[in-house]
């Protein structure tokens, strides 16, 4: 499977795809996304065999393409944003191109806690962000997120950069569960723990550990579960060699990072939008989410590919994310407080 990497750096890259819309016609939906991945070709393809609605696709970094609906205003024709984290759909929801979806399949399906509480945006699929370690170097990993502060563990830990979206959303999430004095905290003594300045993507913290250069890292279990289903090179060969802890699980659980949709404000085809929405809910779209990219179904009870289940069982944290998208700025202002680069 070709994949391209999240890295800030690759997504800045990425141009956006260019594309003319033909005006607002029956039968198309029009979206916006920043999913990267191949894989989603199959869910567009087979919406459309389904409905007869064609999908035009327009691909970009969130921001670029947040700031292009902005830009486009009452003439956009964008009919639904798709994106990777809840603090990019936040931010959708806050420069308020996004609108209101009232659906009683939507809300039967997608969990209270993995929407918007005003149905601005729906998550459609899930990854844990968990603890990764070398079994060689490691006998007693951490297993809760605050413990990866410990001095036990100084000189020993690797993360991304705070500029990275899934850094944000986690610390905001350590402020909703643990209050912004701990949080503040935790960010001092893992800025303290951490091996290197923080760099590169999920799979460059994973090849580290077999590199030698970190001995534990946090990563989204998609990263890991893909190097154990396909080649994933200075990863899969190695990959015997890193245990993983699903943290917290005495506690709030393992801190969960989501991906979803919303309908745009101005959208030209609202009910097509709908309609594609209500498709990524749907057993077989959710299937898809874990069998093509290794996520986890925001569906309960939809069958998990075997990469993904190999991870075995856990406990989720499923704190509202809308809410912990509200401790972004204070996260901001942590990570410039401790230096966290
Ligand atoms: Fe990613």
């Amino acid at each position: 499977m070709a994949y391209v990497s999240s890295s800030p750096f690759v997504l800045a890259v990425v141009a956006i795809v260019a594309s003319t819309f033909t005006a607002s016609a029956e039968g198309e939906v029009n979206l916006y996304s920043s999913r990267h991945y191949d894989t989603d070709e199959r869910l567009y393809s087979d919406f459309t065999e389904a409905t007869g609605i064609t999908v035009n696709r327009i691909e970009g970094n969130a921001d670029e393409l947040i700031a292009r609906m902005q830009a486009e205003g009452m003439n956009s024709p964008a009919d639904v944003l798709i994106t990777v984290d809840t603090s990019r759909l936040k931010r959708a929801a806050d420069a308020g191109i996004l609108q209101s979806v009232d659906s009683d399949m939507l809300e039967a399906r997608i969990p209270a806690h993995l929407q918007d509480t005003d149905n601005q945006w729906f998550g459609f699929s899930q990854r844990a962000r968990i603890i990764f370690y070398d079994k060689n170097d490691v006998a007693n990993p951490p297993m809760d997120y605050l413990s990866l502060a410990d001095p036990a563990y100084e000189g020993m830990v690797c993360h991304r950069s705070s500029t990275n979206v899934y850094s944000q959303t986690l610390l905001a999430s350590v402020i909703e569960n643990h209050g912004e004095g701990a949080a503040t905290s935790w960010a001092q003594g893992l800025v303290r723990n951490f091996a290197r300045e923080p760099q590169g993507g999920d799979t460059d913290q994973l090849r580290a550990i077999v590199s030698g250069e970190c001995n534990i890292a946090i990563a989204n279990t998609y990263y890991f579960a893909r190097a154990l289903r396909t080649d994933v090179s200075g990863l899969s060969e190695s990959i015997d060699q890193i245990g993983w802890v699903f943290p917290a699980q005495e506690a709030e659980g393992a801190h969960m990072n989501l991906s979803g949709a919303g309908v745009a404000a101005n959208a030209p085809n609202g009910d097509n939008a709908i309609a594609f929405l209500e498709y990524l809910a749907s057993d077989q779209a959710q299937q898809y989410f874990s069998a093509g990219n290794d996520e986890y179904p925001a569906v309960e009870g939809v069958a998990m590919s075997e990469s993904v289940a190999s991870l075995g069982e856990f406990k989720a944290d499923d704190v509202n994310l809308s809410s912990v998208a509200l401790n972004l700025p204070t996260a901001q202002k942590i990570f410039d407080t401790v230096g966290w680069k």
